[in-house]
C-alpha cells in the first residue's frame, strides 16, 4: 500500500516540488475532458489531486485519466503525486491547502463505496438516513469539528480536574439503583437468577462512600442510565463531569467549579469570566425570569402587579386577586411597533399552551396606552404601570392574571420568545449564573407526599434545619444550579452526613425507618462510620459541547445517540435476543 507522507490537510506552498502520498477519501471529482480533478478528504482536509495525461509528472500512470475515471465518491484511494502551485486564479482561500494542488504520478484504489445515500459535503440530510449511516455522517467535517471540540472540552475537564487534586475514580456500571428520580434500566443476572443490576442513574452513592472512604476529591466522565420517555434533547444515556469533595460548604463547590468554568469560557468561547459568578436565589428566579433556569443574555424581567392591578376598573384582574391568584407582567422594548393586533393574538395563543387564560397588551404611546383594556386603566395608573417598567413609547406591556405557576410558566416562555424575536440579545454571547437556595421537597399532589426536589441526600440550609419538623415544604436546600443561556448544564448539592437528619428526610419522602435500610442501609451504614462533611456536583458534558458548538440538537454532539424512541438506527438496537440467552437468564418475554 502507498502509505501517507503527509495528510490531506497540511500542504501549502512551502512544499512545492515535494512528492508526496496521501490517503483519503475522494470528496468529488471534476472531469475537464482532458483534465481530472479530485478532491481528497480526511479529518485534517481537503487537498486537490489532479490527473493530466501527457504530463510529465504523469508518465508513470499507465492510463491516468481512465484511472481516474474508476473513482467515485467515498472511494478510499492513495495518491503518490508531486505538489505544484495552482494556477493563478484557481486559489482556494478558503482551504489551508488552497494555493497547491497534486499531481499524480501513481494511484491505488483501497477500497471502492457505493453511491451514498446522501451527500457527505452536501446540505443537511433526514436525521434518519444520517443516524442509520453515523460512518457516513460523521465523516461530515462539520460534525468531525464538534467532535474535536468535545475532545478538548473532555481532556480540559479532566486537566483541570486533576490539578486541582481530584483524582478519576470509576465507579460500576453494573450496580444498585441509586434513585435521582427516573426510572432504572435493569440488567438481570445470570449467577443470581431473578435478581437484577441497574445501571447508575449517577455514581451519586458510590462518589459519597467514596468521601467516606476518605478520598476527599474525586471526579469522573461518568456515563449515567435514565430510562425516561424522551424529551427533546434528553439521552437515555448521556456523560456528565461528576465531582464530590469533602469538608466543603456550598460556596467551596461552586468556587472551585468556577475554575473549570473559567477555563471553559476562555477556551470555547474566548471569553474571560468575571468571578465569582452571579448567584441567584431559586426565589427571585422564578419572580423575575419564571423559571429556575434564567437566561441572563437579556432583561425584560417579569414584575409582580398585584399593587396596579388592584387600582384598576379591570374586573379580570380584580376576580384573580380576590381570588388569591396573581397578576404579573413584563415589558417588551419596542414591541409595541413590532406587534401588529394579529400578532398579539399569536402571542395569547402561544400562553395558551402554557395554561393562562388571556393575555392583557397594553402598547406605549406618546400620550397614554393603547389596547382593549387601556380603558381600564386611569391615566394614574398607566404613569404607575410604565414607571414600574421604565417603559418608552413604542414599548408593549403584557400581563397574565392566574395561578402563580400559571404565570409563571407562561411568561417565562413569553420572555424567551420575545427576546429571540426583538433581538434583545447576541445569540453568540454566554451568560452564566448559579441558581441557589431551591426549595428541599417538593409536594407530589398525586402520591401526596413529597418528594426529593434533588435527590434524597441533600442537606437543608443549616437556618432551614428547624422547619423540617414544623413546615417542611418551606425547607431550602444547599443545592445549586449552573445555568449558561438559560440551560441548566449542572447541578449539585451539599449532601446530609448526618444519619439522623437523613433519617428525617427519608420519614418525608414516605420511607418507613424499614424501606430505608432496605434502599439505602449501606448508605446508611457509611454515615454512620464517620462520614466528613461533603457535596459534589455533576455537570453535563454532552450540554456543554452542544453550547459551545453552537447547536442546537444534543444528538450532533454524540458520536453514536439515540432516537426520541431509545433506538440506535445503526445497529438496530434494542432488539430482540436469541431464545437461549434468556433461556440462561431465566427471563420470559410476556406479550
Ligand atoms: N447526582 C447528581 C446528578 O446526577 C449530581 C450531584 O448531586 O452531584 O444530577
Amino acid at each position: 500500500m502507498l502509505k501517507r507522507t503527509c495528510t490531506c490537510g497540511e500542504l501549502t506552498r512551502d512544499r512545492l516540488g515535494d512528492e508526496v502520498i496521501l490517503n483519503g477519501w475522494v470528496d468529488g471529482r471534476r472531469d475537464h475532458g482532458g483534465l481530472i480533478f479530485i478532491d481528497l478528504r480526511d479529518r485534517y482536509g481537503l487537498t486537490q489531486v489532479v490527473f493530466e495525461p501527457g504530463s510529465p509528472d504523469a508518465a508513470d500512470l499507465a492510463d491516468p485519466l481512465a484511472a481516474a475515471h474508476s473513482l467515485r465518491n467515498e472511494f478510499v484511494v492513495a495518491v503518490k503525486g508531486v505538489v505544484n502551485a495552482r494556477l493563478p486564479g484557481k486559489e482556494n482561500p478558503k482551504l489551508k491547502t488552497g494555493a497547491i494542488e497534486v499531481r499524480a504520478v501513481e494511484f491505488e484504489i483501497l477500497n471502492a463505496s457505493p453511491t451514498p445515500p446522501f451527500e457527505i459535503q452536501g446540505a443537511e440530510a433526514n436525521e434518519e438516513l444520517r443516524l442509520k449511516y453515523r460512518y457516513l455522517d460523521l465523516r461530515r467535517p462539520a460534525l468531525q469539528a464538534v467532535f474535536e471540540l468535545r475532545h478538548r472540552l473532555t481532556q480540559l475537564m479532566r486537566n483541570t480536574m486533576s490539578e486541582l487534586g481530584f483524582w478519576e475514580v470509576e465507579t460500576p456500571i453494573l450496580g444498585r439503583s441509586t434513585p435521582e428520580g427516573a426510572r432504572d434500566f435493569l440488567v438481570p443476572s445470570r449467577v443470581k437468577s431473578g435478581d437484577f443490576y441497574a445501571l447508575p442513574q449517577s455514581p451519586q452513592l458510590y462518589k459519597q462512600v467514596l468521601m467516606v472512604a476518605g478520598f476527599d476529591r474525586y471526579f469522573q466522565i461518568a456515563r449515567c442510565f435514565r430510562d425516561e420517555d424522551l424529551r427533546a434533547n434528553r439521552q437515555p444515556e448521556f456523560t456528565q463531569l461528576d465531582v464530590e469533595m469533602s469538608f466543603v460548604e456550598h460556596e467551596d463547590v461552586m468556587s472551585t467549579m468556577e475554575i473549570l468554568v473559567a477555563r471553559l469560557a476562555k477556551e470555547f468561547a474566548g471569553e474571560t469570566l468575571a468571578l465569582p459568578l452571579p448567584r441567584i436565589d431559586y426565589h427571585d428566579s422564578m419572580e423575575r425570569y419564571g423559571n429556575d433556569r434564567p437566561d441572563l443574555r437579556f432583561g425584560m424581567e417579569i414584575r409582580d402587579l398585584a399593587d396596579v392591578a388592584a387600582k384598576t376598573d379591570f374586573k379580570v384582574f380584580q376576580a384573580a386577586l380576590a381570588e388569591g391568584k396573581r397578576v404579573r407582567g413584563l415589558c417588551a422594548p419596542g414591541g409595541g411597533t413590532r406587534y401588529s393586533r394579529k400578532d398579539l393574538d399569536g402571542l395569547t395563543e402561544f400562553i395558551a399552551g402554557f395554561g393562562a387564560k388571556g393575555l392583557v397588551w397594553l402598547k406605549v404611546e406618546a400620550d397614554a396606552c393603547t389596547g382593549p383594556t387601556a380603558k381600564f386603566f386611569s391615566p394614574e395608573v398607566q404613569a404607575e404601570l410604565r414607571s414600574k417598567f421604565d417603559a418608552n413609547v413604542g414599548d408593549l406591556i403584557l400581563i397574565v392574571a392566574d395561578e402563580s405557576h400559571v404565570t409563571s410558566q407562561s411568561l417565562s416562555n413569553l420572555r424567551l420568545r420575545l427576546g429571540l424575536e426583538l433581538s434583545l440579545y447576541d445569540p453568540k454571547a454566554f451568560r452564566y449564573c448559579w441558581v441557589v437556595r431551591f426549595p428541599l421537597l417538593a409536594w407530589d399532589a398525586e402520591e401526596k407526599r413529597f418528594a426529593a426536589e434533588h435527590h434524597p441526600f441533600t442537606m437543608p440550609l443549616p437556618e432551614d434545619l428547624h422547619l423540617l419538623d414544623t413546615a417542611p415544604s418551606k425547607v431550602r436546600a444547599q443545592a445549586y444550579d449552573l445555568v449558561v443561556n438559560g440551560e441548566e448544564c449542572g447541578g449539585g448539592t451539599i449532601r446530609i452526613h448526618d444519619p439522623a437528619i437523613q433519617s428525617k428526610v427519608f420519614a418525608l419522602l414516605g420511607l418507613t425507618p424499614e424501606q430505608a435500610e432496605e434502599k439505602f442501609g449501606f448508605l446508611l451504614s457509611a454515615l454512620k462510620n464517620g462520614a466528613p462533611p461533603h457535596g459534589g456536583i455533576a455537570l453535563g458534558l454532552d450540554r456543554l459541547v452542544m453550547l459551545y458548538a453552537g447547536l442546537t440538537n444534543i444528538r450532533d454532539c454524540i458520536a453514536f445517540p439515540k432516537t426520541a424512541r431509545g433506538a440506535d438506527l445503526m445497529t438496530g438496537a434494542p432488539n430482540t435476543v436469541d431464545p437461549k440467552q434468556l433461556r440462561e437468564l431465566r427471563v420470559r418475554v410476556v406479550e
